[in-house]
Formats: C-alpha cells, structure tokens, sequence
C-alpha cells in the first residue's frame, strides 16, 4: 500500500487566470459522484459535478431498482438518478453534463480538462465509475435492456419461470447464476472454456444445483430475437459447431472494465486496473479521492457507491480543513 503524503500547506481558493480554483470537482455523476456532491454541497465546499454526458451515470440505464433502501416499491434508475441529481442540486452543488478527457494531479491547483474547458481544484473526487465488458456481438446492443442485461440483481426479478443464459465463468458468472435460479426455471451458464475461473465454494454449489447446466468451450456469436431475447447462437470453439439456444434473457458476466483511462499514470491502480483506495477513500495523491465502482471491484451496488461517495466528501472536507471544525492535519499513520 501506498503511503499517505502531507497535505497541501495552503488550502484557499486560488485565482487561476480568468477562473478561481474549485474546493472540490467531481469527475462522474453516478451515485457515488452525486452523492459526494450531496455531500459537499451540505458542507458548503464551492462544488463541480463533472457528471458526463448522461447524467446518472451507468444507474441511468438500469430498468428498475428494487433494493436501494427508502423505496419500498421501486423506481426507475432514470428516476433515482434524477433523485440524487435534485438533491445535489439543491445544496448548490454545480453538475455540468461535460466529460472530463484529461487531468493533472501532479501540479496544484488540480487541473481537470473537458472538452470544453480547463477546470481548477483544490481537491478531487474520482467517481467515474465501471463499465460491464461487453460481448461484442450482433444483438447485444440492441436487445440492451430488453433481455440482454449485466446485473442479475437489478433484472433477475423479471425471469421468473423463464430461461435465462449466464456468459462467463468467473465468481460473477457463477454467484449471479446461483441467484438467478430463485426465478428461472434453467440456468445455462456458457463458458468460453472447460474449466471455471469462479472459486471452489462457488463451482462447487452450481454444480450442486439442479437448475444449472453448463456448456462449455463455448462462445456467443449472436443474441436472436424480434422485440425481445429469443436465444443465442453459439459456437464450440473445439468443434467450430454453431448451435442455437433458446433462452429469454442473458446475463453477461465477462468482467468489468473500471473507467481509468484519464487517471492512469496518475493514480496507483490494481492489478486488475481499479483506483487503489485506503478504507478512507483517499487515492495515491492527497486531496484525491475516489468513489464508487471504479475502485470497487467486488460489490458494485448503488448503496455502496453511495456510501463511498459520502466517505469521499467528508474526507475532502477535512483535506480542506473544513471537518471537523479546527482539524487540519492528518492523523499520521491512521490510514
Ligand atoms: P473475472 O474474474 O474477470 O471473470 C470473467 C469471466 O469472463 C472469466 O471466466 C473469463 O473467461 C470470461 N470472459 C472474459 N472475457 C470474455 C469474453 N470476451 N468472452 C467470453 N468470456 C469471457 O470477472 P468477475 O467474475 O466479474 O469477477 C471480478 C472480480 O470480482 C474477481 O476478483 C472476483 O473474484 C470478484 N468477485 C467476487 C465475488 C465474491 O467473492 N462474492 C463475487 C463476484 C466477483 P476465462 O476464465 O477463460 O478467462
């Protein structure tokens, strides 16, 4: 692990040019950015959303969140998105719908750039989140959300008595198929080997578990259908031999990818390219923080995202002096 550095010695706002530096930008406005904002704005600190194009990030696209608390019935993640946004907005934090393509964290102020403009700050949060690999296949985009789905937890709820596909072979392949079978009646997880990469715990109770088949050595080609998922065409990579099979949904598990590419070489990653975090949610630069799925590769909930958003912003606001009242030095060795 890294070692945490002496913060900036002189933390007011600074005249940068044309522009005064933010206390605090935001890069990514999912949960865990909006929720920093909330935050932020609650504590007063001058705040930038730097929240992309779509704002809500990946929560955007979810069709239903059953299981954020506080909404017994449900909503759209479009709403919820909307939700945070509201709140954010009404502590007077600034969201802008540009994307952040470039930063800086080795001069101070921070420097953050955007299409658009160049952005200063006093501190940072990092919460651009993570993208579900894709199949790259033929159907997959289209049938996005209407049978072609990344969160078993979000979606599992509409295959009840239905067929379902699971694409990949590691713990989230095989966790997320072990959940599924509470709803479909099969489970078919298609694994590109012959050999899972999940751990024995979880091998051990698929292969246990009635409503899971396997087939292995096998690729998706296509994802068939007219309004809705109807199957999968599929190949044996030993054989070459296609084969279609009927499904409703299909769930793809081949990894995700956190969104780093503006950090890299700027922020210590993981072997597995996720922003490494203390528990407090500082990044390898002081007054860098991160938030979310982007350094979060085993949960990716929006509860937790959340969470660690709201851990990023009162970490932000004790790098910038500001909490507790009168507290500016870090605690030596307490991360
Ligand atoms: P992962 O471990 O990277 O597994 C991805 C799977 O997808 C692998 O089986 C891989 O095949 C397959 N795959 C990759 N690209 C593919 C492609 N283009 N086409 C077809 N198949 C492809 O990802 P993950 O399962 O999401 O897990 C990510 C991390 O979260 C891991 O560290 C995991 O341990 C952790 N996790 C933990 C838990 C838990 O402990 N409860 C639950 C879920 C996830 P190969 O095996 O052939 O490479």
């Amino acid at each position: 692990m890294f070692e945490i550095q002496p913060k900036l010695t002189s933390l007011e706002p600074k005249d940068v040019g044309e522009e005064v530096a933010r206390e605090l930008v935001i890069i990514g406005g999912g949960p865990a950015g909006l929720t920093a904002a909330i935050y932020a704005g609650r504590a007063r600190l001058d705040t930038l959303v730097i929240g992309g194009p779509l704002p809500g990030g990946y929560l955007a696209n979810t069709y239903a969140v059953e299981n954020y608390p506080g909404f017994p019935e449900g909503l759209s993640g479009a709403e919820l998105a909307q939700r945070f946004q509201g709140q954010a907005d009404r502590f007077g934090a600034q969201i802008i719908p540009e994307e952040a393509i470039e930063v800086d964290f080795s001069v101070r102020p921070f420097e953050i750039h955007t299409q658009r403009r160049t952005y200063r700050a006093l501190s940072v949060i990092v919460a651009t989140g993570a993208a579900p690999r894709r199949l790259n296949v033929p159907g997959e985009t289209e049938f996005y959300g209407r049978g072609v789905s990344a969160c078993a937890t979000c979606d599992g709820f509409f295959y009840r008595d239905k067929r379902v596909a699971v694409v990949g072979g590691g713990d989230s392949a095989v966790d997320e198929a072990i959940f599924l079978t509470r709803f479909a009646t099969k489970v078919i997880i298609i694994h590109r080997r012959d050999e899972l990469r999940a751990t024995e715990i979880y091998r051990e109770r698929a292969l246990a578990n009635p409503k899971i088949r396997f087939v292995w050595d096998t690729v998706v080609e296509e994802i068939l259908g007219t309004q809705t998922v109807e199957g999968l065409r599929v190949r044996n990579v030993k054989t070459d031999e296609l084969s279609d099979i009927d499904v409703d949904g299909v769930f793809v598990y081949i990894g995700m990818v956190p969104k780093t590419d503006i950090v890299t070489g700027q922020l210590e990653l993981d072997d597995q390219g996720y922003i490494v975090s203390t528990p407090r949610q500082h990044a390898s630069v002081p007054g860098v923080f991160v938030a979310g799925d982007v350094q979060d590769p085993h949960y990716r909930q929006i509860v937790v995202a959340a969470g660690t958003g709201a851990i990023a912003a009162m970490e932000a606001e004790r790098f910038l002096c500001r909490f507790p009242e009168g507290v500016c030095e870090f605690p030596g060795g307490e991360w």
